[in-house]
């Protein structure tokens, strides 16, 4: 039986209902996280304006009536008195409150207000009134069949049911923050009593994931710091010079910087652990494509890895054109290459006829034996666990590494968090570029902003539109209305799409191949779409919700576009005014923006829920929870230097996950 049947309320049709969210253990549904929360509290309706949503409590008055108006529609009409006032109240299509809503019961009201007809159209009906304090509500991402109050109900239970947490900060460290415990924290993350204890809840949690997530980063530099491993080279630098000058475009003095100092660690005796960092667009690939050309004239096989198919197929077609007059052997591995190409590809790895390899984690995922091979690049390297990036298998030696990110981090925030690892960025981009013209706009400009479209739809262009969420979401825009919406207004002249996480790997690649032969006219997209795609001929992305996203999300994002000689377009849309997106209007630079962003994210940032499994961070994000980090870094370097070694039974837990960190040898 599933662990998780043991929880009351869920059987094994739920169980794969909930695998579907990811959620496979009792662990992981406890750390299924609110991506949102809604206050509940009384509305005065005094206050309000036409067409406000409003939260109301009172008793049914008379017999509610039930109106057929055709076959699907249905709607009832009662009025209840809330007291000071009587209020009329229309639900449609919920026919089962029949029987329960009767004369005399006292019921909860959420919908909209109509203040002429003094009616609200109720999105919900509950019953019983409100509390005298305000209740804050977790809101969940939900899959059908399975509703955001089904998942409240789960956790409730097993947050009931569970005895024992365990927690990963030792009790020296718990104490010198005032952390509220495991547990506590746990049950107010999902239901918090009040806004005070859901941030300690937060502050908590995140701390948590960032202690063990810098603790395994660590204890790796620790164990690879081994530089008899390292390997020795003898690259000829003119031989690279060469190469540079035939490319069909001069490199940035930047570009040239950050390849030199690559060759020189390369040529060392100590092993390189680089990180390249550069705003999108800057031209980071051709540096490491460059360095993946040094390492081979010294004889030695390079692994490059990317978190996404499309990215990974994407940098194979430009290496093979690249390298198209030279003898080095490229492959492109990733999930849906067939099992004989696989296996094809990985004898040549073995027996070194292949010198160059591009893909996907599958590149991790299996044991590859390589011949020699001796650098490692990982591209946007934020998107990689720990312990993913040095999984390589290697006979005697160990590669160099070399992670690119483009999601800048000012130097010295840089330094202070990958400690020894050395960083090279790309500050100016390439020249000619037209710098991407950005609006911030209101959801009620969207006429305007549907004109805009129009206009570039017309001269051929491709756009990319973003939604936060891919299904229904009440407050924000999904992948799937929005293409309603799209279809509605240009379903007759462009060709729409749809692309997000959720979708097989196959179709995605389908859709982003078609998006890429101009196929498609427009995109719509989750931020799947953020990392490193290449389209120049998409000129717009307009992204809804905007102020939803963090900046570098959203300079990501923009990112997309302005990639050929077009004139290009990133509106971002809003509920309301947002200074954040205002500032983005007027700044471009990426380094400034991450510095902004820094500066300027308070704790109390309640979004940001990013599940990922592979670096364990949920609510904690680098880039952004910055300052956290720096505390983090300085407990967790205490840690290992005072406490660690002792092997003191307490930290039995913590050993545990460390041993699940990848052999090395
Ligand atoms: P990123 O740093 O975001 O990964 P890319 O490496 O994808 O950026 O480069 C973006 C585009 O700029 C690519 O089409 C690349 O060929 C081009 N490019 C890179 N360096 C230069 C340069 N020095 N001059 C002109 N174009 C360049
Ligand atoms: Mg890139």
């Amino acid at each position: 039986m599933n662990e998780l049947e043991q929880i009351p309320g869920i059987g094994p049709k739920t169980v794969t209902l909930l695998e579907k969210l990811g959620i496979r253990s009792k662990d992981n549904l406890l750390h299924y996280y609110p991506f949102r929360y809604e206050v509940i509290k009384r509305t005065d309706l005094s206050l309000v304006n036409d067409g406000d949503n409003v939260t109301i409590d009172g008793i049914v008055e008379g017999q509610p009536t039930t109106i057929f108006l055709s076959k699907k529609l249905k709607k009832i009409i009662f009025r209840i008195n809330c007291k000071k006032t009587i209020v009329n109240v229309t639900v449609y299509n919920q026919v089962y409150l029949n029987n329960e809503l009767k004369y005399g019961k006292e019921v909860t009201i959420i919908g909209k207000y109509d203040r002429l007809k003094n009616t609200i159209v109720a999105k919900e009906v509950r019953f019983g009134l409100l509390p005298d304090v305000p209740v804050i509500e977790p809101v969940y991402y939900t899959t059908s069949g399975l509703s955001r109050k089904n998942i409240a109900k789960f956790i409730t239970n097993a947050l009931a049911t569970t005895e024992d947490y365990i927690d990963y900060i030792p009790d020296y460290l718990s104490e010198k923050y005032n952390f509220i415990s495991k547990k506590e924290a746990l049950i107010n993350i999902h239901n918090p009593s009040d806004i005070l204890l859901l941030k300690k809840a937060r502050q908590r949690l995140k701390y948590e994931e960032l202690f063990m997530y810098l603790l395994k980063v660590n204890y790796l530099k620790m164990k690879i710091k081994d530089d008899k491993l390292a390997i020795k080279r003898n690259i000829d630098v003119e031989e690279v010079k060469k190469f540079i000058s035939q490319l069909t475009f001069t490199l940035t003095t930047d570009q040239i910087k950050a390849t030199m100092e690559i060759i020189s660690d390369l040529n060392s005796d100590k092993r390189m652990n680089r990180l390249l960092q550069g705003d999108v667009g800057s031209g980071k690939t051709i540096v490491a494509f460059i360095s993946a050309y040094a390492n081979y004239l010294a004889g030695y096989q390079t692994a490059m890895m990317v978190p996404t198919e499309i990215l990974a197929s994407q940098h194979y077609d430009n290496a093979i054109k690249l390298f198209s007059n030279y003898n080095l052997k490229i492959a492109l591995l990733t999930g849906s290459v067939s099992k004989k190409n696989k296996e094809e590809i990985l004898t040549k790895l073995e027996n070194g006829e292949i010198d160059f390899v591009i893909g996907t984690q599958a590149l991790i995922q299996d044991k590859i034996v390589f011949k020699n091979l001796g650098l490692v690049i990982t591209d946007e390297q934020h998107r990689f666990g720990v312990n993913q990036r040095n999984n390589f298998k290697n006979k005697g030696t160990m590669p160099d590494i070399l992670s690119m990110s483009a999601t800048p981090i000012p130097r010295t925030y840089a330094l202070t968090i990958y400690g020894d690892m050395d960083v090279s960025s790309i500050v100016t981009k390439p020249e000619g570029r037209k710098e991407v013209i950005t609006y911030a706009k209101k959801e009620k400009d969207l006429f305007e902003i549907l004109t805009m479209m129009k206009k570039e739809l017309d001269q051929k262009h491709q756009i990319y539109v973003i939604a936060p969420s891919i299904e229904e979401d009440d407050d924000s825009y999904s992948v799937i209305e929005l293409k309603e919406k799209m279809e509605k207004a240009f379903g007759k002249i462009a060709k729409i799409e749809v692309v997000h996480g959720k979708l097989e790997s196959e179709e995605k690649e389908k859709v982003m191949r078609n998006f890429e032969k101009s196929k498609i006219d427009i995109l719509i997209s989750t931020t799947v779409i953020e990392v490193g795609v290449n389209v120049p001929n998409a000129s717009m992305i307009v992204i809804f919700n905007a102020n939803l996203f963090g900046l570098s999300t959203l300079h990501q994002l923009r990112g997309r576009v302005g990639r050929g000689d077009i004139q290009s377009y990133c509106i971002l849309i809003s509920k309301e005014n947002c200074d954040r997106l205002k500032f983005l209007e007027n700044n471009n630079d990426g380094f400034k923006i991450s510095e902004y962003d820094f500066e300027n994210r308070g704790e109390g940032d309640l979004f940001g829920v990013r599940q990922s499994g592979e670096t364990g961070l949920i609510l904690a994000n680098i880039n952004r929870d910055f300052k956290m980090l720096v505390r983090v870094k300085e407990d967790v370097v205490n840690f290992m230097s005072n406490v660690f070694n002792e092997q003191l039974e307490q930290y039995n837990h913590i050993y545990k996950e460390l041993d699940k960190i990848g052999n090395l040898n």
